[in-house]
């Protein structure tokens, strides 16, 4: 009698059908796998939006502007460019107010709660 071997690999859940394709890292033009949600090369975020073409730049309205603490030439910016929601940003500008207008690179730029550590303030060693 045949005895069928049960399935033992059950497949994980499938990715939906949508081809996947390469985004180019707008920060070193690296050619990243779909489903890379970072650069693999220099982790700059994959662009969230459109289709990936290179969108990463923005003229932004200046929402709040604070200094960050221990960081004198650097402020924090929240920047409305247009989506829900705000966009927080570090930069040494030094005429930035509330009420500009600044073009921003969103790759790269956003901290959006995370530390903001790397690539923004320089590397603490
Ligand atoms: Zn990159």
């Amino acid at each position: 009698m045949g005895k069928k071997p049960k399935a033992k690999a059950e497949e994980p859940e499938k990715p939906p059908a949508e081809p996947a394709e390469p985004w180019l890292c707008g920060e070193c033009e690296q050619e990243n796998p779909a489903e890379e949600l970072a650069c693999i090369a220099c982790e700059a975020p994959k662009p969230v939006s459109g289709d990936g073409k290179f969108e990463h730049f923005a003229v932004a309205l200046v929402k709040t502007c604070e200094p960050v603490p221990g960081k004198d030439k650097l402020k924090k910016l929240e920047v409305d460019v247009g989506s829900e929601e705000l966009l927080k940003i570090v930069t040494n500008a030094s005429n930035v107010k509330e009420g500009s207008r600044v073009v921003v690179a969103k790759v790269g730029a956003i901290i959006d709660g995370e530390p903001l550590k790397k690539s923004v303030a320089g590397s603490p060693r």
